[in-house]
């Protein structure tokens, strides 16, 4: 049996001003994708995995039109080349926006199942984030998304929507999906699933998975971030018994409508002024402070330096800002050389809106892996220590900080650009404090622009009722 895979990895707001471009896009082609280690699940399937293309980019703004034709000209171009094939796997995100697009992902799967054919069973593995819709159901026969934010599921999540299509291939029995679309839209940091209530909800699913006629239950929030008709929160289920799907669909949709208004912040959460109060009085280390609003894995921008200039005003000493885009000033850093002093204006690189403050800097440490796009740059000012990046980047491991000579856990207060703390970086927060912060993924959503969303959504209406519908996909209904 013949499997070709592959897809397109990307979250995107449309508060965002700065589109994603080539360069963002980090693409594995052909028989480079067999050996990358994300697909290495597929050896010993007993099935002929046909690699096609993979592309995926950090989260941002969206994508511009012509790199996303390009891509999806060649991931088509691909798929022709190997047909026929029994099986598609599909390795999404479903929260990509691309420039005069609404749906893009539903462009994308149609396409692809277009040239694949009808007899051919198609699957996609999605990230929990993303905004599904009747057209991209309607043209898929399995669907799996991550039960855990933060993610720490994300290979068993693509093992387990590859392992339906192995056998629903080997045993012929063919699978459909179910969904309950659900009028709610949540921020990620208040829907962790290690906090309540997303923490029961995602707790049923494994319960929901042994329900005869049942394959596999899905609970997806959704993406805010993207004010477009199609963002929603749903409840999807891979099933062989329809009733039964439609069943649970509607079930565990009412159930997280329920718990709607339960949701909270983790950690304690307030304004940049409050959270560096309380940071400013913290006997423990490393604190560490999220810069939320401008979290580049959420979809921001990441040149921000509102929490830099705060800093510098309040004349802060051992703390490290892990980092900030800005490509001017890396470049400004290399020029300048190591243990040399210059003038940096920090902040605002990529979208004017953004916050800038200039500072005098030293230069620390610089850091070429031999691309210009790569680069990185450590400089002191006073007390702060702040990181500058070429590109945008989130600074979420270890291994990040390492890298540069840097020591997360023995600063007074690291700052980084994220929402909920990576799985890396949560343990040793002490405590983790969240600051709500502006940029393109602004925490405050009830506050964001709402034009196209659909109206009633919770919370941005709050006074109405809603029961759910689940809906069959179309290849299940005509089959
Ligand atoms: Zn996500």
């Amino acid at each position: 049996m013949r499997i070709a895979f592959g897809g397109i990895h990307t979250e995107c707001s449309t508060s965002s001003s700065v589109l994603m471009t080539e360069e963002d896009f980090r693409v594995v082609r052909g028989e480079d994708l067999l050996s990358d280690a994300r697909f290495q699940f597929m050896a010993g399937s007993g099935m002929d995995c046909l690699p096609l293309m993979h592309a995926r980019a950090v989260p941002g703004g969206p994508v511009s039109r012509k790199i996303y034709e390009a891509l999806k000209a060649e991931f088509l171009e691909r798929l022709s080349a190997v047909l026929p094939v029994d099986g598609l796997y599909l390795a999404m995100h479903g929260a990509m926006n691309v420039e005069g697009m609404d749906d893009a992902e539903a462009d994308w799967i149609a396409a692809a199942s277009d040239l694949v054919g009808p007899d051919c069973i198609v699957a996609a593995s999605y990230d929990l984030h993303g905004n599904v819709s009747q057209p991209i159901i309607d043209r898929l026969d399995i669907f799996a998304a991550y039960r855990t934010a933060p993610h720490i599921d994300t290979q068993e999540t693509m093992e387990r929507a590859f392992a339906m299509l192995v056998e629903a291939l080997t045993s012929g029995v063919k699978p459909g999906i179910a969904w309950a679309k659900i009028p709610v839209l949540l921020p990620g940091e208040r829907t962790s699933t290690e906090d309540e209530p997303a923490k029961g909800l995602y707790a049923l699913l494994p319960e929901i998975d042994r329900i005869d006629g049942i394959l596999d239950a899905n609970l997806m929030v959704g993406y805010v971030w993207a004010d477009e008709p199609r963002a929603t929160a749903a409840a999807i289920m891979t099933a062989t018994d329809a009733a039964t799907a439609e069943r649970e669909a509607e079930k565990l949709a009412a159930a997280y409508w329920n718990a709607r208004a339960d949701f909270r912040f983790g950690p304690a959460t307030g304004s940049l002024e409050d959270m560096l109060a309380i940071a400013s009085r913290a006997e423990t280390k490393p604190i560490i402070l999220a810069d939320s609003g401008d979290n580049p894995t959420g979809g921001g921008v990441g040149d921000r330096a509102d929490v830099l200039a705060a800093l510098t005003a309040a004349g802060w000493q051992d703390a490290l800002v892990a980092g900030i885009c800005d490509r001017p000033s890396v470049e400004a850093c290399f020029a300048a050389g190591e243990g040399q002093s210059v003038t940096l204006t920090i902040g605002g690189s990529l979208d004017p809106a953004s916050r800038a403050v200039t500072v005098e800097a030293r230069v620390v440490r610089l850091d070429d892996p031999g691309e210009a796009s790569e680069r990185q740059a450590v400089v002191a000012i006073g007390g702060i220590t702040v990181v500058l990046s070429a590109r945008r980047r989130p600074y979420h491991n270890i291994a990040d900080f390492t890298r540069l000579g840097l020591d997360p856990k023995s600063v007074r207060l690291l700052v980084v650009k994220s929402g909920y703390l990576s799985p890396e970086l949560a343990p040793i927060a002490n405590p983790n404090l969240m600051a709500l912060t502006d940029g393109s993924v602004n925490q405050d959503i009830e506050a964001l622009a709402n034009a196209r969303r659909l109206r009633p959504t919770y919370p941005f209406q709050k006074d109405f009722d809603f029961k759910p519908v689940a809906v069959l996909s179309k290849r299940w209904q005509t089959r």
